[in-house]
């Protein structure tokens, strides 16, 4: 696979609109846009640092992955997983992580958040990283 850049770093959030305050106020950055995710059950909002992106997630529902991230972390947030821009296709990426014995979350691509394509590799795998591939189909 051909990864070009780190595409964004996920963080989960107990609260959204107090996570995105501290970034902007205090680090002065900006959040370009916040989206709800039906399917993985989260609102993210997306801020811009240089080539990548800080990607804040909060859950929608108490069964949310990011929820229950956040009871095993007694309650606080923190780094919930790496994401790698693709260039040759996510599921090349992922036919060729699993050859190589990688545990798979995502057996195919998938629509992600900010209209990406995304899978993620799952952290037993990953040295305990969870990993997403995405590749931006626009580009
Ligand atoms: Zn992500």
């Amino acid at each position: 696979m051909k990864i070009s850049h780190i595409e964004h770093i996920g963080i989960a959030v107990p609260d959204l609109e107090k996570a995105i305050e501290y970034y902007e106020s205090v680090l002065g950055l900006k959040c370009y846009k916040k989206e709800v995710v039906e399917d993985q059950k989260v609102t993210t909002a997306f801020i811009q640092v240089g080539d990548t992106k800080i990607e804040l997630l909060e859950a929608t529902s108490p069964d949310s992955t990011i929820a229950k991230f956040i009871e095993k972390n007694g309650g606080r947030g923190g780094m919930h997983h790496i994401a790698f821009a693709i260039e040759d296709g996510v599921g090349n990426a992922l036919a060729e992580a699993e050859e190589k014995g990688v545990k798979l979350i995502d057996k195919a691509p998938r629509g992600g958040a900010d209209g990406l394509q995304i899978a993620f590799l799952h952290p037993k795998s990953t040295e305990a990283v969870l990993t997403e591939l995405c590749e931006d189909p626009r580009k």
